[in-house]
């Protein structure tokens, strides 16, 4: 599967980073002394990144609860217009977390999309369509289940041919306040426009 950005993928990127779209993971702001509920996609090359990340964060603030629900696409499946085979999978994981939340009494989750993923890209989605449906996905669980306190994060492989072939992976915080900034969304959106 292609892992090398594209020009327009690399400015969406950095432009996310550069407005604080995509921030740094800071472990003592997460609040996840009950444990918390994973949604990411299951792709093998990178869970163990995903995954290894996470559990690392958890540690550091002496948690060792992490409840997973993952399948191909991962937490975007849940948040968007997507074909029905898809749309059955996200509503799937949809059950499995509320009912994960229920059995466990976990009221965190967080909700992951990654780039490049073959879900996505087979369905033409841009790496800010991924960040948006991911955001419908939270507000969707939180409609259904205000309780839930639901993160959302962004996975980034920056494969560089250039560094021999050397992989860059991260994870990224996509911080509410940023994602409600009109301003910041207008952007967001005028760079979707220019990609399309
Ligand atoms: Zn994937």
């Amino acid at each position: 599967m292609r892992t090398i950005l594209t020009e327009h993928e690399r400015r969406c990127i950095e432009h996310m980073k550069h407005t604080g779209l995509f921030a740094e993971i800071l472990p003592e702001k997460l609040d996840i002394a009950h444990g918390i509920i994973i949604a990411p996609c299951s792709d093998g090359d990178q869970f163990d990144d995903v995954y290894g990340h996470i559990a690392k964060v958890c540690r550091e603030v002496q948690i060792n609860r992490i409840h997973a629900v993952a399948l191909n696409g991962g937490g975007m499946l849940m948040g968007g217009q997507l074909p029905p085979e898809q749309q059955r999978h996200g509503d799937c994981m949809f059950e499995n977390i509320i009912n994960a939340s229920r059995i466990k009494t976990i009221r965190d989750v967080f909700l992951y999309t990654h780039f490049p993923c073959a879900i996505a890209s087979g369905n033409s989605l841009s790496v800010i369509d991924q960040a948006l449906y991911l955001k419908r996905a939270k507000a969707r669980l939180r409609e259904t289940n205000p309780d839930l306190r639901v993160k959302c994060f962004f996975h980034i492989d920056k494969y560089d041919e250039q560094e021999g072939g050397s992989h860059k992976r991260r994870t990224y915080f996509m911080p509410r306040e940023k994602w409600e900034n009109r301003d910041i969304l207008r952007g967001l959106r005028f760079l979707k426009n220019i990609g399309e």
